[in-house]
């Protein structure tokens, strides 16, 4: 008999932490955030950080689609790396899209902080290794290209990573500074629970069953009848924006995550530090707050949620073994297993801000491997486009570009 839950580790982790009602009223509001996820939860925070008259909607429980499933690892560290970045949209910006992500990462420290949020944030070392030899002149083209920008790096050879982590199977490694982990699930109910009480209000279980653009801005129906009057509408529906967007912007994939059972406090030097590797799909690993080893990767290029769903099994147990084969004295006996969507860009940037199609409106989607840190920069550059003003990144994250 498999006892392995197939629900993401976060959802049980956690229960029902708060719920909202749906909504049974009509609004006339300065903003209507749709979707309760990580990132609808940082743009309601700044938004009613800057005194706008602002509601969230959801069409689920808050915060059960990717939040729910993610492996929230904070990385600086964007899915193109640096010097592949570097070829697609100039030095320069490259640069500064690296060292906003490496920022953001203080930033959502210093807002897990202000809401007194017990999300499980930690700062981490983040460490890039070779999965395979051959691997090894290209991280070494990137840590040229991190030590040019400035970034704090350091180069590990096969025996230092052996060394210090007992890594088998890493040839080389760029280890990093910076880096971080949280519960995503719990800091979005924490955020809104925070905002709740400053003047956001939020209703789950709302699904959106028509729109109207008007010249004071949007004006939707629910699926019960209400009407919300917006002046703005900001999308952070995350991979589900797929459904309205008719472009071909993100590709879409099926991903898995493990999480094992509680370890020995000991063993620091797994606790400390983000792996990911450069296999492709890579290969990613940290350690939660209560000391379990929580490893994601195995993407599948297809998104069917039944297709996928079906191979949860047949993946916990490649991604056991590839556990065995990079830290072979591990013990690794897994408690819960689960799959997700997974959003992919053609340069590792998310889309923020507005879309010719949708008037009023802004998007805040932040895909790939640091979705979390697009999201919290997202928010900033929302911000500013709310006011009238720009945002020096706000170029590279447009749709159509
Ligand atoms: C297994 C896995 C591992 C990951 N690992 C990492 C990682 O280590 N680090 C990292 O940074 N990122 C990671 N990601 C990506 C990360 O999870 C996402 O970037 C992040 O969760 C997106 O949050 P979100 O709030 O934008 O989207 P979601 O959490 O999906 O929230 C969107 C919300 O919008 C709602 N919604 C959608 N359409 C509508 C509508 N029409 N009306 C009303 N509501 C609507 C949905 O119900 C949902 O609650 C991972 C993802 C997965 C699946």
């Amino acid at each position: 008999m498999d006892l392995t839950s197939n629900e993401p580790f976060w959802l049980v982790k956690n229960g029902l932490l708060e719920s909202y009602p749906s909504l049974a009223e009509d609004l006339d509001i300065d903003i209507l955030i749709v979707g309760g996820g990580i990132t609808g939860s940082l743009m309601a925070h700044k938004c009613i950080s800057e005194d706008y008259n602002t509601v969230l909607i959801d069409r689920r429980e808050i915060a059960n689609g990717s939040t729910s499933a993610t492996t929230s690892m904070l990385q600086y560290e964007i899915d193109v790396p640096l010097f592949e970045l570097t070829e697609m949209i100039g030095k320069d910006a490259a640069e500064a899209n690296y060292w906003a992500c490496y920022d953001s990462i203080d930033e959502l420290g210093s807002i897990v902080k202000h809401i007194k949020s017990d999300c499980g944030f930690d700062k981490k070392e983040s460490l890039y290794f070779a999965a395979y030899k051959k691997d090894v002149p290209m991280l070494q083209k990137e840590f040229d290209a991190r030590k040019e920008a400035g970034l704090p790096v350091k180069w590990l050879t096969e025996e230092q990573l052996q060394k210090k982590y007992h890594l088998k199977d890493a040839y080389a490694g760029i280890l990093s500074q910076q880096g971080g982990s949280m519960d995503a699930f719990k800091f979005a109910h924490d955020a809104l629970q925070y905002n709740c009480k400053k003047g956001l209000k939020v209703f789950d279980k709302t699904e959106i069953a028509s729109m109207d653009y008007t010249k004071n801005g949007v004006k939707v129906k629910t699926d019960y009848g209400n009407t919300i009057k917006a002046k703005k509408l900001i999308y952070c529906n995350g991979f589900e924006s797929t459904e309205i967007i008719k472009d071909d912007f993100v590709k879409l994939l099926s991903t898995y995550a493990i999480v094992g059972e509680r370890i020995d406090k000991k063993q620091k030097h797994l606790c400390d530090t983000l792996f990911w590797n450069t296999a492709d799909p890579y290969l990613y690993m940290r350690t939660t707050d209560d000391h379990r080893i929580l490893i994601g990767g195995e993407d599948e290029d297809f998104v069917d949620d039944d297709k996928r769903d079906s191979l949860i099994c047949k993946k916990e147990k490649t991604l056991q073994k590839k556990l065995k084969r990079l830290l072979p004295e591990y013990e690794f006996r897994a408690d819960f297993a689960w799959a997700g969507t997974f959003g992919e860009t053609k340069d590792g940037l998310p889309y923020i801000g507005e879309h010719p199609d949708f008037p009023s409106t802004y998007f805040l989607l932040g895909f790939g491997g640091n979705g979390i840190t697009f999201s919290v920069i997202g928010a900033n550059v929302i911000a500013n486009l709310l006011k009238g003003n720009t945002h020096p990144l706000e170029p590279y994250y447009k749709f159509r570009r």
